[in-house]
Parts: C-alpha cells; sequence; structure tokens
C-alpha cells in the first residue's frame, strides 16, 4: 500500500494544503487538495473518495474533480456518513452553487454518493473500508482502509481526545492523525473536536493500553502558522512514548 499525503495542513497557502490523502492512486481520503495535487490523468484515475465530515477544509475540491471528471467523461464515487452526503447534496451539488454532477450527465452521473454505516466494514475498490466515529464539532468518522494482503492504515480526520472506545475497533500499523495546534491551545483544542501534541500523547497511551502496542504515527491538520512549535512538542512525545511520530508534509509517501 502507497500512500501519498497531497494535503496536510488546515489552512491554505501557496505551500501548504487542506488535508487529502491517496492510496495506491486510486482511493482518496478528504478532498482538500485533490485537483491542486494531482494531473489530470491522475484525478481520472480516483475511483473513490472517503470523506471524515463536511468541514469545507476536508471537502473543498469535490466539486472542481468532478468538473474535470465531467469534462473528461469519467466517473467516481464519494462515500461517507449520511450526515456529510446531504450537506454536499443541499449545499454543494446542487445547481445552485455549481452543477449537480450527482445527476449530470444522465444516465451515468459524474459522482455517485454512497452511504457508509459506522462500524460496518465495507469492500471499496478491492480494500476493507470502516468508518469509525470520533469526536469532532460535527459528525464524524475516522477509515481504517486495509489491503487485500492486510496492511492497515487508520486516518483519525478531525478528532478531539476522548479515543478509547475508537482505539477497541481498529488496529492499524499507520496511524495517520489530526495535530492542529500546539499544547497552549490546548483547552480550545478539547473545547473544538481537535487535538494538540499533549492531548496526542494521552490518546496514543489509551491506544498502547487497548491494542497493545503503538503503531507508527504520522500528524496532519497542522495549523502552517504554529508548525514549527507542534514540531517541537511532538519530538517531544515521540521521545517519551517511545514511538515514531513525525509531521507529514505536501508530497510525503508512506508505504505499508
Ligand atoms: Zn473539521
Ligand atoms: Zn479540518
Amino acid at each position: 500500500m502507497n500512500i501519498q499525503v497531497l494535503g496536510a495542513h488546515n489552512c491554505e497557502r501557496q505551500n501548504s494544503k487542506f488535508i487529502s490523502l491517496l492510496i495506491d492512486d486510486v482511493l482518496a481520503i478528504d478532498a482538500g487538495a485533490l485537483t491542486s495535487s494531482l494531473s489530470l490523468e491522475g484525478q481520472q484515475k480516483i475511483k473513490a473518495i472517503l470523506l471524515t465530515h463536511q468541514h469545507y477544509d476536508h471537502i473543498k475540491d469535490i466539486p472542481t474533480l468532478a468538473m474535470n471528471l465531467f469534462l473528461s467523461g469519467a466517473t467516481t464515487r464519494v462515500y461517507s456518513i449520511s450526515a456529510v452526503c446531504d450537506i454536499l447534496a443541499r449545499h454543494l451539488l446542487n445547481d445552485e452553487l455549481y452543477p449537480d454532477f450527482r445527476q449530470k450527465p444522465a444516465p451515468n452521473p459524474t459522482v455517485r454518493f454512497t452511504i457508509i454505516e459506522p462500524h460496518q466494514a465495507e469492500q471499496i475498490e478491492g480494500y476493507t473500508v470502516l468508518a469509525v466515529p470520533v469526536n469532532h464539532s460535527v459528525p464524524t468518522v475516522g477509515y481504517q482502509v486495509t489491503s487485500a494482503d492486510g496492511q492497515a492504515v487508520f486516518y483519525a480526520g478531525d478528532t478531539g481526545p476522548g479515543l478509547a472506545d475508537c482505539w477497541r475497533h481498529v488496529s492499524p500499523q499507520l496511524l495517520i492523525t489530526e495535530v492542529t495546534a500546539p499544547d497552549k491551545y490546548k483547552q480550545w483544542a478539547a473545547n473544538s473536536g481537535h487535538l494538540t501534541p499533549g492531548l496526542l500523547k494521552q490518546e496514543l497511551q489509551s491506544f498502547r493500553e487497548v491494542n497493545g502496542y503503538l503503531p507508527r504515527v504520522v500528524a496532519v491538520h497542522m495549523n502552517p502558522a504554529l508548525e514549527e512549535e507542534i514540531a517541537a512538542e511532538i519530538a517531544a512525545v515521540a521521545e517519551a512514548l517511545g514511538g515514531s511520530i513525525t509531521l507529514g508534509y505536501e508530497g510525503m509517501e508512506l508505504s505499508l
């Protein structure tokens, strides 16, 4: 399994993109940087997109990808929980803000939505995909994606602390998790459903208690203005836990 980090941040600038991961060129998770990172050929290869939640930094490129695929006669599928599919249909692909590519072109529309139920494993493009609820300000799931040869990554989406129950449902070799801000924003993070390095440390200790090991960890969704501070605090957490925790970046490739 090859995982490309197309976008690793929570704000968009010249050198930082919204969150987006791409597995083996065909399965994307979150759509913050799909069109700005990939050639048209690369975009046409995306057969499925898993969305963790409705926030704009995670869904931004659904309309722009749909337009490119529509113009080139390609199609894709978007998978998410019902709350996210409803909001995209109402507010984004609604023939007002942008064309409703769920309907056009008839009879084979560019984008098909499929609702995923948490805790029910689905077979998608040859992967076993499990959606697991996490703790954010709106309904949000993380996704465990397991390849046919048994390699698994869990991307937690946007989440605050309190993941013990989530950890009981997943057992990845690689954990990709948000760390939005440094520890001086701990209270804000806990209240708004985000993590800081210190909060992540507690969640990783909880993961180890539940699963008996620590996976390799890659942090994403950093605020670019606070990244140096986050990096220093993450290094201290990695040292304290004796694990591998690194910051993701645009263009990073991970293999399992
Ligand atoms: Zn969010
Ligand atoms: Zn976000």
